[in-house]
């Protein structure tokens, strides 16, 4: 198996050699040459197998190593997640299924990806460059700076340094960076909002001198964006683990088609569907749930993506994206691999904010995907009602799914199984889940309100949660914006 850019397919690189550069020489995304079969047959193999196993005999099929090297890098990725089973599936009163992808140690399902990915690029390093090491470098306006920072922790030959805004995350999203453990993390905070601190991390990428400093440590620069090819393959798992899962549980024959709802952001989850689809998963539709920011559904009503318009800060933060990245490898498949094309679509993006598909791509898109949206109060609707009707607590960004699916019902009727992808815990945001159940804003600290919170719905606090606020703070370090390239030089010293 060969990785190819979706910018120009002549560009070519094994699977582990894709993974080290994250992104190709000529901007565009690498993608699997063609989609590894998954006969119906296969399938059926895999039930009573472990998360694990599932995850080894899948990842071998696209990451040149071995099933058995796989099926090991899983176990270790996995060993930390607060579930046996690594995702459950939990079926509702009213016959849906949640997949609960927020086991991991940062509680969203980013772990689900970034505790394989630093695994990979261990494993790639050894074998392509073995006197190298990377350092990967990540402004964060959340979710993502945590996960790899837990992701990379201790990882052999590799050093993660993050940078988040001193003005743009959570409390709770705040202490869970300044009390990273790890000998090889570093976290800083930059004075000024994401924009800031993305920016000053670009001069970063793009200074030559800085190049030259850290190659004569030894290191190469990498980043853990979710564009790297290292993350969108392990989330093809869990879309196959769950059909497996359901089968096992007579909820469905084999064959049967099933739908996901999965609420979106950068496109990288639901794209990991899409993939298992095109390996053969029986899947009838991938339905598409945006927040306010809702850019991929008027894409998927009108064929116009664009991205000229307000930017809304919700309570689903980490789906507010106005650029949806991975989005340029579905065009890739829609066009039939014609990396001109896309190599257009994305030029136009970039001049103009804008690109047009045509009326008969628009209609083989809606074969498969469903794109809806949610406004702010219909989300806390369906934490609200999910709870009262279902005794199940929904985080902000599954409610955005949830309240999608309820219109996707009522639109269409559909009476197919269907799996909603659960992308963060209750916890994350819980001043928000609170607010939701109880009817009235929730005041005081990020503790505060988780036990309020727990006191309401008796579920219980994730032990990553609790451990916060016993832990020391090891970074307190707060940088200029200017300067953050300062910082790096500190860190390799
Ligand atoms: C990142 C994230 C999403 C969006 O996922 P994409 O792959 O970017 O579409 C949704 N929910 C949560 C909690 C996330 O952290």
């Amino acid at each position: 198996m060969l990785l190819i850019s979706t910018r120009n397919a002549a560009e070519q690189k094994t699977p582990l050699k894709a993974v080290l550069k994250g992104i190709a020489p000529d901007g565009g995304l690498y993608v699997p040459e063609n989609f590894p079969e998954l006969s119906l047959e296969a399938i059926s193999q895999l039930q009573h197998k472990t998360y694990q196993e599932m995850a080894g005999l899948i990842l071998s099929k696209y990451i040149d190593m071995t099933q058995e090297e796989l099926t090991e890098l899983a176990q270790r990725a996995y060993e930390s997640f607060d579930d046996a089973q690594v995702a459950p599936l939990v079926k509702l009163p009213k016959g849906e299924f949640i997949l609960e992808l927020f086991h991991g140690p940062t509680l969203a399902f980013k772990d689900m990806a970034l505790q394989v990915l630093p695994r990979l690029m261990s494993a790639a390093l050894q074998r392509e460059e073995p006197d190298k090491k990377v350092l990967i470098l990540t402004a964060t306006s959340g979710d993502t700076g945590k996960a790899a920072l837990e992701g990379f922790k201790d990882v052999p030959n590799t050093a993660i340094v993050v940078f988040f805004p001193d003005q743009g995350v959570s409390d709770m999203q705040k202490l869970q960076m300044v009390t990273q453990r790890g000998n090889n993390t570093f976290v800083s905070a930059v004075v000024g909002n994401f924009d800031d601190a993305q920016t000053g991390v670009k001069r970063i990428f793009a200074d030559q001198q800085m190049e030259k400093e850290l190659a004569q440590k030894g290191y190469a620069l990498s980043s853990a964006n979710s564009i790297n090819f290292g993350r969108l393959a392990p989330q093809i798992v869990y879309y196959i683990y769950s059909y497996v899962r359901l089968l096992e549980r007579g909820e469905i024959s084999l064959g049967e088609k099933i739908n996901f709802v999965v609420p979106t952001g950068n496109f990288g989850n639901i794209l990991a569907a899409y993939y298992a689809k095109q390996m053969g998963l029986p899947v009838h539709k991938l339905i598409c749930a945006s927040n306010k920011n809702n850019v991929l559904t008027d894409f998927f009503r009108k064929g116009i993506y664009n991205k000229n318009r307000e930017f809304y800060k919700t309570i689903s933060p980490s789906m507010d994206i106005l650029i949806s990245s991975n989005l340029e490898r579905l065009l890739f498949e829609l066009f039939d691999r014609d990396d001109q094309k896309v190599r257009e679509l994305m030029e136009s993006l970039m001049a103009k904010g804008e690109y047009a598909i045509g009326e008969e791509e628009r209609a083989k898109l809606e074969q498969v995907f469903y794109g809806e949206y949610c406004n702010e109060q219909e989300t806390e609707k369906a934490i609200c009602d999910t709870f009262a009707q279902e005794g199940y607590l929904l985080d902000t960004h599954t409610a955005v799914a949830k309240a999608v699916y309820d219109k996707y019902l009522a639109d269409t009727n559909d009476q197919t199984k269907t799996v909603i992808v659960s992308t963060a815990s209750p916890y994350k945001f819980a001043a928000d889940v609170l607010s939701a159940v109880s009817g009235e804003p929730s005041q005081g600290d990020a503790f505060a309100m988780a036990q309020k919170l727990e006191q309401k719905t008796g579920v219980a606090i994730p032990a990553n949660i609790l451990e916060l606020r016993d832990l020391p703070v090891r970074h307190d370090h707060v940088e200029p914006k200017e300067h953050l390239a300062d910082f790096v030089r500190a860190v390799l010293k």
